[in-house]
């Protein structure tokens, strides 16, 4: 199988796999415990943490382990009080929509923050919000299916000063580009262990120490009584392991997916009537959102699969509905044209030929199609 569908998940890296294989067998021991193998276990929940702070230029002691994304996007709404307004932008991955939906049905008031044709917030947009003056926003750094990246720095600095709390989910974005928690300044900030080659249930969330965090599960009091349960400590472990790898490569790894990119898309454009979505837009190396019109993106998804490639019609979570990806529709793509989305995203295990025979079967089924 030719795997272009990084975006949804990676494959665990070896090294990865290496670094937590002793935590599921010989160090077996509960992080809580105070003889020897708790210690062991606890002390290397520690060093993962202090990795992933390396990669996130965050306070150690400011993150939280989680078991993904989406448990870091439901906890860092969980800060909200009743009172509150919110305010999410209308590309956000469905962890933030659904769990921000459910906010609103207890009765917080939620609004949205609209993007361009190129699934950027603008000026006047923002302009708009301070005058709105939620309470609390939630902007994605990178979108999962576009890649679009949102000039965060420059939406908080506005914000904060208006004292409205920014959250970042910036599952896609890490490890893709830079990412820092000091940098951009933002209360809350949301990672992931499998988009980084490190194993799937594992994530975090990092918080302004100032903020107030409710559990969203309590019991026994772990991460400082923030998220209560046992740890998975190899998964905790194998994050930590891929944190490292992304940080100590990551220019290597930019510049070969930026190198596959822009031959995939060079190929892409010798193909009538393509287009490339948010091209105009700053976007992660990877990632690639292509459109034909008459095509069916659901039917050459499994045509595509029949020859052996997996690609996405948009997001993992969305694959199977029938409807248009709201991502595009919030940015003015016409339905019929955003029902033909493929999203091609590209990995470390990638190659020029893979991309090269890609193209060729692609133009002979948007052919037929
Ligand atoms: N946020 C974004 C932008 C994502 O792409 C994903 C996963 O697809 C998530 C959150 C959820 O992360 P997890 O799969 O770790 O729950």
């Amino acid at each position: 199988m030719i795997y272009f569908d990084h975006n949804a998940t990676t494959p665990l890296d070896k090294r990865v796999l290496e670094a937590m294989l002793p935590f599921l067998s010989s160090f077996y021991g509960n992080p809580s415990s105070l003889y020897r193998q708790g210690r062991l276990a606890r002390s290397a929940i520690d060093n993962a943490r202090e990795q992933l702070a390396a990669l996130t230029d965050a306070p150690a002691s400011q993150i939280i382990f989680t078991s993904g994304g989406t448990e870091a996007n439901n906890l860092a709404l969980a800060t909200l009080t009743i009172t509150d307004k919110l305010a999410i932008s209308t590309t956000e991955h469905h962890s933030i929509t659904e769990s921000a939906a459910s906010l609103q049905k207890q009765g917080i008031n939620l609004s949205h923050i609209n993007v361009d044709s190129q699934g950027l917030i603008s000026q006047s947009t923002l302009d708009q919000l301070i005058i709105d003056r939620p309470d609390f926003v939630s902007i994605m750094l990178a979108n999962n299916e576009t890649g679009v990246i949102q000039d965060l720095s420059a939406i908080t600095q506005q914000l904060k000063a208006n004292d409205i709390k920014v959250h970042t989910d910036a599952v896609q974005a890490l490890g893709k580009i830079p990412v820092s928690f000091k940098q951009l300044a933002v209360n809350l900030m949301s990672i992931s262990s499998h988009k980084i080659y490190g194993p799937k249930g594992c994530g975090a969330l990092i918080y302004d120490k100032d903020l107030k965090i409710n559990p969203l599960i309590i019991g026994g009091g772990q991460e400082r009584n923030l998220r209560s349960g046992t740890e998975n400590v190899a998964a905790i472990v194998g994050f930590g392991k891929a944190a490292e790898l992304a940080k100590t490569e990551f220019n290597e790894r930019n510049s070969q997916l930026l190198t596959l990119r822009s031959q995939l898309e060079i190929e892409l454009r010798t193909i009538p009537n393509l287009s490339i979505f948010a091209d105009r837009a700053e976007r992660i190396p990877n990632t690639v959102l292509i459109g034909m019109p008459e095509v069916d993106g659901e039917m050459l998804l499994m045509k595509l699969d029949q020859k052996g490639y997996a690609v996405s019609s948009g997001s993992a979570c969305a694959s199977g509905d029938k409807e248009p990806s709201p991502v595009l529709i919030a940015m003015g793509i016409e339905p019929a044209l955003a029902k033909s989305a493929i999203r091609i995203s590209l990995g470390l295990s990638n190659t020029q030929k893979e991309i090269s025979n890609f193209i060729h079967l692609l133009k002979s089924l948007a052919c037929q199609a």
